[in-house]
């Protein structure tokens, strides 16, 4: 284990915004991680797990505790089937996630493929249950391999003890800050036809004959997500954010009522999705955060200082160039009380605040 310290975070982050980390590790092992662990518990230090650093905003001052960053490699593929005729695949937690869908649909196993061009890393993906057109990881996560930094153990964590919601689970919410993920098994169909559930992806494929195989809407959604500025491409302004900054709203049927009712008064039509994984409310309905954000007078391509919203997409906040926290901070709490106070949602930030 190699402890480092006074580094900068900014470079490690999809925003490029945000202090240095007091004392930093990059763990390769479950070794290091204990190691980490064990330094970070001597010291009395609060711990940070990093790993793509793209779902993070870091603070203007930085982090005065210990940072670990996950470097855990490799993928590989389990020989034969489990029960239900799946493929296994065990990813190390240091992988790129876009790294692993490549690889999965390569080997022409479904059930991440609308998941593709997602930045960060493969033990990111449990965290908040990454989803995008149609799939989320909940859907195919086999277990999640954890180092317990209560008492120093590695353990299994089987799907439902995960607690997978709407970009929730219990490691951003009940248990956060207490598993170090270590390893992510995912249960994919060796086969299986890509899942084309969402509107964007079958306008794509308007008028073809024939259905598009996996490697084929794997390309589709890279395509559509660099339209949107979703995709990190080098040099593109608008690839410098966090993606989404805010989550779209799960409402109860009153509270949507209530929304749809100021909606038509404005004369206007109210876009809805449909939920994926079971929601505690009943009859909820998820709306566009994209749509109360534009409808609240923050169009694509708005500027505040050296923060704005991307020209390509009203729900990423990005970085303009030598942007602080303290900016990014106040542009979401502007929007945050314009859309409450036009259409009475609160809008809940995705992003993981770190260091304020
Ligand atoms: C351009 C862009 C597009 C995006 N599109 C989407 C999208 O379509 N859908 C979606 O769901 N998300 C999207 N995101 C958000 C982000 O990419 C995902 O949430 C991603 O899974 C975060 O992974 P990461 O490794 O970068 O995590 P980080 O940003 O490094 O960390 C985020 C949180 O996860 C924790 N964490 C990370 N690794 C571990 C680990 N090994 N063990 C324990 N905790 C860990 C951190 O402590 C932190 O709390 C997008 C982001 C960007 C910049």
């Amino acid at each position: 284990m190699q402890l480092q310290e006074n580094i900068p975070l900014a470079p490690l982050t999809t925003f490029r915004i945000g202090g240095p980390a007091r004392f930093f590790v990059e763990a390769q092992s479950a070794g290091d991680v204990q190691q980490a662990a064990t330094f970070a518990q001597s010291k009395n230090l609060p711990l940070f797990v990093l790993g793509g650093g793209s779902n993070l905003v870091v603070a203007d001052n930085g982090w005065p505790g210990l940072v670990l960053k996950v470097a855990i490699l490799g993928i590989e593929q389990r020989l034969g089937h489990n029960d239900e005729g799946k493929t296994i695949f065990d990813a190390g937690a240091g992988e790129p996630w876009d790294r692993f869908v490549s690889q999965a649909v390569m080997a022409q196993c479904a059930g991440v493929e609308c998941l593709s061009g997602i930045p960060g890393s493969v033990g990111g993906t449990p965290v908040q249950n990454v989803g995008a057109y149609g799939q989320e990881v909940a859907q195919t996560i086999e277990s999640v391999e954890v180092f317990d930094l209560k008492d120093g153990q590695v353990r299994e964590l089987c799907p439902e003890a995960c607690g997978f919601h709407y970009r929730s689970s219990l490691f951003n919410t009940s248990e956060r800050g207490r598993f170090v993920i270590l390893r992510v098994a995912y249960a994919l169909t060796p086969g299986g036809e890509p899942h084309l559930a969402y509107a964007d992806l079958q306008r794509h494929f308007e008028g073809r004959e024939t259905r598009p195989n996996l490697a084929e809407t794997r390309e589709a959604v890279r395509h559509i997500r660099a339209r949107k500025g979703m995709l990190i491409v080098a040099g593109d302004p608008d690839s410098q954010s966090a993606g989404s900054f805010f989550k779209n709203p799960v409402l109860s049927e009153s509270q949507y009522a209530d929304l749809e009712r100021r909606a038509s008064a404005k004369g206007l039509t109210l876009p809805s999705y449909p939920g994926l994984t079971a929601q505690s409310l009943e009859n909820s309905r998820k709306v566009s955060a994209a749509w109360l954000v534009e409808k609240s007078g923050f169009a694509r391509g708005y500027g505040f200082g050296h923060v704005g919203i991307s020209s390509k997409h009203a729900l990423a906040i990005v970085n303009r160039g030598e942007a602080t926290a303290a900016e990014v901070l106040a542009l979401k709490d502007q929007i945050q009380h314009r859309v409450e106070e036009i259409w009475g949602v609160h809008l809940e930030p995705e992003p993981v605040m770190l260091g304020f």
